[in-house]
């Protein structure tokens, strides 16, 4: 009989859950994952980052064909979008990776238990299999349950007209007018995804700007790029209503004429997974805004129980949910691990790329830090002039006294991989002039990191 007593359960098996798991599992802990859905791999896998990016890559290629190519010499004629097999594409990346997962877990001997997984006192979570209620125990238990889209007052989500990102990935034809909701990462990303396969685009944003969090100088550089590509934005907009209405779908804003379209995406936030989860079997309260509160260590307020990921505080980032799960588990196991917050990347995978780490102009002017600045443009640089991609700039914050790297912004081609070097550089407390120092092979794009960090003390050479 399958044994129920281990020394770590671990609640969700997205990003957070899977890889807590298999890293508590390398350090020799006995481990059970519990996952209500039949794939492994979370809202990342399933229904995230990994579709989101094989429909952008897959709609940049079909926008490529259709306007860019010609430019390089290179004529096609008849350029065609076959959507069910870019679709099955995507389904089919999903299905390799979520199997990928359940590989590493017999390979790392996690035991995967399938259904609900619900809290029941110290040291037992019961889960709802369907062989029925199955009863499992361990001295630590791990939540990472991840989250959900947020809802919106008056917004009715149908699953089809009006609906959420899960939808706008799986859309079954190209809208001919897709509004979308909030002008944050799923919006830019998704209205990417239909605007460059031939859907007319508007952008609903209650703020009077776009990605609010990333540094607001290519935020707006962002704005006018999309706009290029026929996105339109009506920011400072307050959305009081959408639902569908027979085949189709009616947005009413405040103070504007209402929308009609065929398909709303409402993107306005992700919410917290705590429903029936029993935390109060085991004395944890939600914080105001519903997420599971944690200490520096992710030790919630009762012992023995952590949580990680998108549940807790904290950017809902993938790469964010698999440093705490594994700074968790290493806590546990051998007594120390941490998580350096001012180092996490984040990254719109729009064309161009809005990659950021560490802190914005906004943010240090706030906080009173004196800083200098410089800023390279990719028109500057060989190899985005070689790939026909010259919009953006690499922008350096450092600060005034001591040249410590404070913060890179960079809008892009390719900006989501470029971060990288900047977050392993503040990673290692580097100074702009490390990073101007370092050798960086030619012609490449990061040379426009290595020109940024010359022109934070006025020597840039290409510029
Ligand atoms: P999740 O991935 O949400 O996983 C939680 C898991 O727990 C789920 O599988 C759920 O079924 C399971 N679960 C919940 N409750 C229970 C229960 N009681 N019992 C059993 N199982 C349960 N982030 C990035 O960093 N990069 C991106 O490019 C990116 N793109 C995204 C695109 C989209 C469209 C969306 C929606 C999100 C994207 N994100 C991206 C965010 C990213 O998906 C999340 O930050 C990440 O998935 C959080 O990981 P997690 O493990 O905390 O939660
Ligand atoms: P978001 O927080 O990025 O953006 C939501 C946007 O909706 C904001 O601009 C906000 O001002 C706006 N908004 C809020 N209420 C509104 C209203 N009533 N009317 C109009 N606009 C309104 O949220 P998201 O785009 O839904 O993404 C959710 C999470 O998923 C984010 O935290 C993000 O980090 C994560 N995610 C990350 C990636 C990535 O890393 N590339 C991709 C997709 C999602």
């Amino acid at each position: 009989m399958a044994s129920n007593s281990f020394d770590l359960i671990v609640i969700g098996a997205g990003p957070a859950g899977y890889v807590g798991a298999l890293r508590a599992a390398q350090l020799g802990l006995s481990v059970a994952c519990v996952e209500k859905e039949a794939a492994l791999g979370g809202s990342c896998l399933r229904v995230g980052c990994i579709p989101s990016k094989a429909l952008l890559e897959s709609s940049e290629r079909f926008a490529s064909a259709r306007h860019e190519l010609k430019s390089h010499g290179v004529n096609v004629s008849g350029v065609e979008l076959d959507l069910p097999v870019m679709m099955r594409r995507k389904d089919q990346i999903v299905a390799a990776l979520a199997t990928g997962i359940d590989g590493l877990f017999k390979k790392r001997k996690v035991t995967r238990v399938l259904g609900h997984g619900t809290l029941a006192g110290k040291g037992k979570v019961v889960v709802e299999t369907k062989d029925g209620p199955r009863e499992l125990q361990a001295k630590s238990i791990l939540i990472a349950t991840g989250s959900r889209p947020s809802p919106l007052r008056g917004v009715v989500l149908d699953g089809d007209r009006v609906g959420a990102s899960t939808e706008a990935l799986a859309y079954p034809v190209v809208p001919k007018h897709l509004v979308v909701i909030g002008a944050g990462v799923i919006g830019l990303e998704l209205g990417s995804v239909w605007r460059r396969l031939g859907a007319r685009v508007t952008v609903l944003e209650f703020l009077d700007r776009i990605l609010p969090g990333m540094d607001a100088e290519l935020a707006a550089e962002a704005r006018r790029c999309f706009e290029k590509q026929g996105m339109e934005f009506k920011l400072s907009t307050r959305v009081t209503s959408a639902r569908s209405v027979g085949g189709a779908a009616r947005v009413e804003c405040e103070g504007a004429p209402a929308i009609e379209c065929d398909r709303v995406l409402l993107a306005v936030g992700r919410s917290p997974n705590t429903e029936r989860l029993g935390l109060e079997s085991v004395g944890i309260a939600l914080d105001a805004k519903g997420r599971v509160p944690v200490d520096a260590h992710f030790a919630t307020s009762s012992p023995g129980v952590y949580a990680v990921g998108d549940v807790i505080p904290g950017p809902m980032l993938a790469h964010k949910a698999e440093e705490e799960a594994v700074a968790c588990v290493e806590r546990i196991v051998v007594g120390y691990g941490h998580v350096d917050y001012n180092t996490i990347p984040s990254v719109v995978y729009t064309d161009p790329e809005v990659a950021s780490v560490g802190r914005t102009e906004e943010e240090l002017k706030a906080a009173g830090v004196a800083f200098k600045k410089g800023s390279f443009p990719f028109a500057a640089n060989g190899r985005a002039r070689a790939l026909g991609h010259t919009e953006g700039r690499v922008k350096i914050l450092a600060d005034a006294s001591t040249d410590r790297v404070l913060g890179v912004h960079i809008i892009g081609a390719r900006a989501g991989d470029l971060i990288a070097e900047a977050a392993v550089a503040m990673a290692f407390h580097a100074s702009a002039e490390d990073i101007a120092r370092a050798c960086h092979a030619h012609p490449t794009l990061s040379e426009a990191i290595k020109e940024a960090a010359l022109a934070v003390s006025g020597a840039a050479l290409h510029i």
